[in-house]
């Protein structure tokens, strides 16, 4: 071995695990013994994911003194080409595709069909606007391939931080750019940046400690009220969790369900809510203190897991607590996906006694059949209504749907009440409950009970 070739292992070697080096140099064994140049795609003649990494790898030993960046290209309308046009035509774009990345190869850069509609760039650069230039430039020729559809294709960049990068993370952070904006025509390409380091290091540490986080109570139950505008009474409340994380304090849900739902254990979170919320409500019932119901709110996670439902009555038998004082919040979405076994799961649940809220109702999905098909006890308009209060036609879409509502007799709750000119609005309406933050905003349980037995 060269000295050169022994001093890059000996970096090499300093950055990684021993698993992972031993894994490095069997996959360097192995490239060998295929000889790379034959790792080509047959369709695009470009070096298939394997050749393409390792000799970016060796490109950044090679070449210290360089910066280098990978540009990972896919496209998101893809299989709609596939679909409409036909596979041949499919075929013909990504051919054309690397024909156009050709256009930009000279000495240190490597292109890559990694499969099916992505490829890769791995080029050296001095700033990035020659990055941008590249992917602007590139973005044009692909879309000059005729067909009657929009060829969309979206780039995502990595700049290596130091020549030992790994190329994979590269090509995973890349990926991760890239993902942030697929599907948003305005946006063409996006920089593995700060911004999405951090979500990533925030992921990281949700998955880590989240599970230490349960077993030492930093898990906590938030109650915010529902209130009767006329009256001003609390009516009921809203379970919400908080983290509350010893280095960084009070974490929001919207900032780990999202990556617990990801990986299944938002169902160990939410078990942990439901049993505070059991919890306060058995122990005040026991002590005959006023009780009003709080509601839950359900993962659409949950569909997946048979122990769900009987996993609830056993807590309402546990803790003494009548099911209609637990409501069930789910979202459309959680019952769309999953119709017939979320049917079956809630039916057996409202037979039991459990009341049914349809969540954010008018947020996203909607289906209108479902009021009239499902027995739904409550529906929660969701906050974007309200806020639509502003304007005129938002004015007008309100009072159609609570219209509608009522007349379905459908029990209906206002979320993110801010302001009492919206309150005003929504009482001329007919509708009496709300939830928000112009009444109270979510509290802890000590809080609430002073509330309610004031
Ligand atoms: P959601 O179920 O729609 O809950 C209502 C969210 O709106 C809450 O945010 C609440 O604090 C907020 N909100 C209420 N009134 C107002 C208002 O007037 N203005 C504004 N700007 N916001 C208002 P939060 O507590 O951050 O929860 C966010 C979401 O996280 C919830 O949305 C729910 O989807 C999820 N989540 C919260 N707790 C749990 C839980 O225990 N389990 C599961 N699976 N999801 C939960
Ligand atoms: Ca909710
Ligand atoms: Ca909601």
């Amino acid at each position: 071995m060269e000295e050169k070739e022994k001093n890059a292992i000996r970096l090499i070697r300093q950055e990684m695990s021993e698993k992972d080096f031993e894994l490095y140099i069997y996959s360097l064994k192995k490239l060998a013994e295929n000889n790379i140049d034959k790792n080509m795609s047959f369709m695009t003649e470009l070096y298939n994911l394997r050749a393409f990494q390792f000799k970016a790898a060796e490109e950044m030993l090679e070449n210290p003194e360089l910066k280098f960046a990978m540009i990972v290209i896919d496209f998101a309308n893809f299989s709609t080409i596939n679909e409409f046009c036909g596979r041949t035509v499919g075929d013909d774009l990504l051919k054309h595709t690397a024909d156009s990345m050709r256009t930009f190869q000279k000495e240190h850069v490597l292109l890559s069909h990694f499969r099916a509609d992505t490829f890769g760039i791995f080029t050296p650069f001095e700033d990035k606007s020659e990055l941008i230039d590249i992917v602007v430039k590139l973005d044009e020729m692909i879309s000059e391939f005729k067909i009657p559809y929009k060829v969309l294709p979206a780039f995502g960049i990595c700049i290596a931080d130091s020549p030992t990068m790994a190329v994979s993370i590269m090509r995973d952070y890349a990926t991760m750019a890239l993902e942030s904006i697929k599907g948003k025509f305005y946006a063409k390409y996006a920089f593995f940046d700060d911004e999405m380091r951090s979500q990533m290091l925030l992921n990281k540490m949700i998955e880590n400690d989240i599970v230490d986080a349960l077993e030492n109570g930093h898990i906590l139950l938030y109650i915010q009220p529902k209130v009767n505008m006329q009256t001003g009474a609390i009516e009921g409340g809203e379970a919400l969790v908080r983290w509350h994380h010893p280095e960084r304090g009070i974490v929001m849900p919207n900032s780990f369900i999202p990556v617990l739902e990801r990986n299944g254990l938002v169902i160990d979170v939410d078990i942990c809510i439901w049993r505070q919320v059991f919890g306060f409500l058995g122990k005040r019932l026991s002590e005959g203190k006023r009780v009003v119901p709080i509601s839950i709110n359900i993962s659409r996670q949950h569909v997946f897991d048979s122990t769900f439902k009987d996993r609830l009555i056993d807590m309402s038998k546990e803790y003494n607590v009548p099911p209609e004082l637990v409501p069930l919040e789910l979202t459309e979405s959680g019952f769309l996906e999953n119709q017939g076994l979320m049917y079956e799961r809630m039916h057996h649940l409202k037979e039991y006694g459990f009341k049914l809220s349809m969540d954010d109702f008018g947020s996203g999905y909607s289906n209108i059949t479902m009021l009239k098909n499902e027995a739904m006890d409550e529906i929660k308009i969701d906050k974007g209504f309200v806020d639509d209060i502003a304007t005129p036609k938002g004015r007008s879409i309100l009072k159609h749907i609570i219209e509608m509502l009522r007349d379905l007799d459908l029990n209906i709750i206002v979320e993110g009440v801010e302001e009492a000119q919206q309150r005003d609005f929504l009482l001329g309406c007919g509708c009496t409950k709300a939830q928000g933050y112009y009444y109270y905003k979510p509290m802890t349980t000590a809080d609430f009970e002073t509330l309610l037995d004031k």
